[in-house]
């Protein structure tokens, strides 16, 4: 049977470099073994979901290149949850609790003064049929909780080896709330099992719900799928990556000059044994993944490792790569510059120094119009820079960074660059004259 494999984000915000993590870890596994990989949205939660959201996932995944083959929304899903719902208490393994919010918090602070785990007492459990109609006359509706089986739960984690978690340290997780509308655990279950996802690969947050949904799954008749958590992403000082979602969105890095593959290439690494390398396409890290090599410490993300990274791929990207993105940069130009940009839009500023005007520096101008002087003859290629610096050598006997810098500084006016053999040619004879004999 091929392997089925789900990223399920909430579309109640951007995709940003820890959940893009989880899509790529999904999608990478997926494609290496000829899987199907399902993007379902969990957008249970009707006030804070909404379909501009789930439309920008859509799109920066379409950017990164992480094609799904099939979808799925919760929203269109409510027979299915429903249908699990009745068997769930048809089997007693959903009991209604009526404790308000305030209750529950008050026997928590009460348990935890004594020492004791804030387990959930399953005081509800207790009660009759006379005080349901009772509570529920008082206008109270019931929200819904599990029932665990208080009993060790082990799973092979693809990350961290044989997991067992016993349940009787939980509380019965509530899967319906008073209003009737669910929480993320029970659809999550009824999906995997309806969608038969064969691997649930995510983050380590959600260790602990995997032993109660494990639970779900047998209560359902479904086999629960194999599960991994690889470790957290953090910033670079260690800390919460959530705090600082927001300059880490992936619409954010890609306005800012960040290129797909740069995303992909250190979030497939980031936290493996495997080294950090600059991939142009998706395809080395289909064949390279390995979640063996996934460690258990949390994965420190660093934005300046990612511009690095960025700068190491638009050094490799072939002018068609670029080319609708750079209007006015010819292929030749493209080639001259590309080696020294952090970003692809960096041509644009060589562009505009190429084209000129531009106020060149001029530091001995003397030296300039002599330099104008013995300009080799046209056409020129990439061997006249060498042609005309090794005759003004010879004229001036100038050497090294005196014979060099005066020149980029009037010709670009600029201190640093792109080679100036690759630049003259573009620059071109007239503004390259104008340029020295500008003072
Ligand atoms: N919507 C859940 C989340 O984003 C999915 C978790 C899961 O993979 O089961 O955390």
């Amino acid at each position: 049977m091929s392997v089925r494999l789900r990223f399920a984000p909430s579309p109640t915000g951007h995709l940003h470099v820890g959940n893009v993590r989880t899509a790529l870890v999904n999608f990478l596994f997926t494609r290496q073994q000829g899987g199907i990989f399902m993007l379902r949205m969990d957008d249970t939660d009707a006030e804070r979901s909404t379909g501009a959201f789930a439309d920008a996932i859509e799109e920066d995944l379409r950017w990164l290149g992480l094609k799904w083959d099939t979808s799925a929304h919760q929203s269109h899903r409510t027979e299915a949850y429903d249908a699990a719902v009745a068997r769930l208490k048809a089997s007693g393994r959903l009991y209604p609790c009526y404790e308000t919010a305030q209750e529950l918090e008050l026997r928590r602070k009460v348990l935890l003064s004594r020492g004791l785990p804030p387990v959930y007492e399953r005081t509800a459990l207790a009660l009759t049929a006379e005080d349901k109609a009772r509570l529920e006359a008082e206008g109270r509706r019931p929200h819904w909780r599990f029932l665990l089986n208080r009993e060790p739960v082990t799973w092979q984690d693809g990350v961290r080896g044989a997991v067992t978690f016993d349940t009787a340290t939980l509380s019965d997780p509530v899967l319906v709330r008073e209003d009737g509308t669910l929480l993320y655990t029970l659809p999550s279950c009824v999906d995997d099992i309806d969608f038969h996802i064969t691997h649930v690969f995510r983050g380590e947050d959600h260790v602990t719900n995997t032993a109660a949904q494990i639970e779900i799954f047998r209560a359902l008749g479904g086999t629960p799928p194999q599960f991994a958590h690889f470790a957290l992403l953090t910033g670079a000082g260690g800390e919460g990556l959530s705090k600082r979602a927001g300059s880490l969105a992936i619409r954010d890095l890609r306005a800012r000059g960040i290129e797909p593959m740069a995303i992909n290439s250190l979030l497939a690494r980031i936290g493996t044994s495997e080294p950090v390398e600059p991939f142009a396409d998706l395809a080395p890290l289909v064949y390279s993944f390995d979640m063996a090599t996934f460690g258990r410490s949390a994965a420190r993300f660093d934005p300046n490792d990612l511009e690095l990274l960025n700068a190491r791929i638009v050094h490799q990207l072939h002018y068609s790569a670029v080319a609708d993105r750079l209007p006015g940069v010819t292929e030749a130009l493209w080639d001259a510059v590309r080696a020294n940009l952090g970003k692809v839009s960096d041509a644009l500023e060589w562009l505009r120094i190429v084209e000129g005007p531009i106020s060149p520096v001029v530091e001995d101008a003397d030296y300039l119009r002599q330099a104008a002087e013995l300009l080799p003859p046209l056409p020129w290629d990439a061997s006249s820079w060498g042609e005309w610096t090794a005759a003004i050598k010879q004229a001036t006997g100038r050497k090294g960074r005196d014979l060099f810098h005066p020149l980029r500084l009037a010709l670009t006016g600029k201190e640093q660059g792109p080679e100036m053999k690759l630049l003259l040619p573009q620059i071109g004879p007239r503004q390259v004259r104008e340029r020295l004999t500008s003072s």
